[in-house]
């Protein structure tokens, strides 16, 4: 039995005795056995993270003693780095440069909430009366459930993880199924960072299984999810009844609109970035065109030209643009959508195919561009999750503001232009949480992140993404009590 379940300081197997095989997506390679968690062992989880909670030793750690241990965790994660990258590409087929960047990310966002905590304990409140003394202070929330997708498997977690642990909290980790092995690589991390047991706890397994007790179970205090809308909705539903906080960072649809006087060839490629970096795979993907129709031709041609050069291949062959999709399943799912785009009327203008050869035993799809759209398809409106971007035009400042809002969604948008004062103007009435400005797809741990509308609810990152897990008390003093008079006195 693998033993890849860490429940109150212990590597455990799972108690039904299930396990998991997992695939390179690139290859379809066995890369490893884990156990499959069911209920009983989240709930053993839930529990070990209760009692850790309950204790008191943990959230009573000074917040800089808190914060050390996660500078510990992103030392130990540079010292690492080849080995959570070749997890990291393993899991998802991703390119192994690709997977350094994000274990140099990861170790940033520790490194950013371990310097973070105990910065603000709160404030003192003018209470305007005398004899008061009145302040707010900030504490845990509990014991946090988190739930993480597989596109960027261990940024996510860490967005949850640092916050939760410099806050205080003790928590119950379930990351994707499909790609479990840099989250037990942190496990051990933070076990040897000196984690006392019960405060972090990992189990692996199917969502339903392994993941809905933490949205249902009462002795949860908050569930931090990641991943898409429809599970979104499930876990937001299932927390209900125990009204605990509920935190989504979902998927999202992002216009990347380019003016006609923005720098040609700088847009270009960050056109060919924003949509097909990661193989499109990312929540903030730019896979929504809008371009100026003075500048269409020329824009689609040059992308296209491009985006046929992409090559594809595995996370550690030489020469690779971008990697495979996660799964079979997946790249049904946007073999699908594009074929409904083309039905409502988009232009094929490459891509939309399997690559043969040598990749076939690989989930790869080819760099697509879909032009000729417009806002009331449904392949501009839904999240795709893959290497496709849709095409759009407009004429006037008011019409690409009216493009760019029209969606559901709401968690980033890019707009190219020279005119600094239209930028400003169109940045100002985007409804989405990042707004980049001749750029697309840089973040910053220490500025917020998350969605408007369905693209989710809170932030993650920046001193809001600590404050997702800490409660706000209230504490006032009377420092003269004294006979209120309000009732008779007898
Ligand atoms: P998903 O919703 O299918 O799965 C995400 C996680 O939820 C997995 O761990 C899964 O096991 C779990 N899950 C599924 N059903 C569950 C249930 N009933 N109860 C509890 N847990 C359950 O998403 P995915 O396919 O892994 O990831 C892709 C999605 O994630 C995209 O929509 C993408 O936009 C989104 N995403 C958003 C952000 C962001 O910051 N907003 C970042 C990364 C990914």
């Amino acid at each position: 039995m693998p033993k890849t379940l860490y429940i109150d300081g212990r590597w455990v197997s799972a108690v039904a005795g299930g396990t998991r095989d997992i695939h390179c997506p690139a290859d379809g390679r066995p890369v490893g056995t884990v156990d499959e968690a069911t209920a009983a062992d989240t709930e053993a989880a839930i529990a070990a993270a209760r009692r850790a909670f309950d204790a008191g030793d943990w959230p009573a750690t000074p917040a800089f003693e808190r914060g050390r241990l996660l500078l510990r965790v992103a030392d130990a994660l540079i010292e690492r780095k080849d080995e959570f990258a070749r997890a990291e590409s393993l899991d998802t087929g991703k390119r192994i440069y690709e997977s350094e960047l994000d274990i140099d990310d990861i170790a940033a966002s520790f490194r950013y909430f371990g310097t973070l905590a105990g910065h603000d304990a709160g404030r003192v409140v003018d209470p305007g009366l005398p004899d008061v003394v009145s302040r707010v202070v900030k504490e845990p929330v509990g014991v946090c459930g988190m739930i993480t997708p597989w596109n960027y498997p261990l940024l996510q977690v860490a967005w949850k993880v640092a916050p939760a642990l410099a806050a205080g909290n003790t928590f119950v980790l379930k990351p994707s199924e499909l790609t479990p092995h840099t989250a037990i690589l942190l496990m051990d991390v933070l076990e040897k960072a000196g984690l006392p047991a019960g405060v972090g706890n990992l189990v692996l397994g199917a969502g339903a299984d392994a993941g809905a007790p933490l949205s249902e179970s009462d002795d949860v205090d908050l569930i931090s999810f990641t991943g898409g809308l429809v599970t979104g909705r499930i876990i937001a539903a299932a927390a209900a009844p125990s009204v605990k906080k509920v935190a989504l960072e979902l998927g999202g649809k992002n216009p990347n609109i380019v003016f006609s006087d923005a720098d040609f060839d700088a847009a270009v490629d960050n056109a060919l970035n924003a949509a097909f970096v990661h193989s499109g795979l990312v929540c903030s993907a730019g896979a929504r065109l809008v371009v100026h129709e003075s500048i269409h031709d020329r824009f689609v041609d040059e992308l296209v030209r491009r985006a046929k050069q992409i090559r594809m291949g595995g996370p550690f062959d030489d020469d690779v643009d971008t990697g495979p999709l996660i799964s079979a399943e997946h790249r049904d799912k946007v073999t699908a959508y594009v074929k409904a785009g083309i039905d409502e009327g988009a232009v094929l203008r490459c891509g939309g195919t399997w690559p043969e050869g040598e990749l076939a035993s690989g989930y790869f799809y080819s760099p697509t561009v879909l032009d000729e759209c417009t806002s009331g398809m449904s392949v501009v409106q839904e999240e795709g999750f893959g290497p496709v971007v849709t095409v759009e035009t407009f004429t006037t400042e008011d019409e690409a503001v009216a493009i760019g809002n029209d969606t559901r969604y709401g968690l980033a948008a890019g707009v190219w232009s020279q005119d600094a004062g239209l930028v400003e103007r169109v940045a100002a009435r985007l409804r989405h949480g990042t707004v980049w400005i001749n750029d697309f797809h840089p973040y910053l741990p220490q500025a917020e992140w998350g969605g408007y509308g369905r693209s989710g609810n809170g932030r993650e990152l920046g001193p809001t993404g600590l404050g997702e897990y800490q409660e706000l008390k209230h504490i006032y003093q009377n420092l003269r009590p004294a006979v209120t008079g309000w009732f008779p006195q007898r």
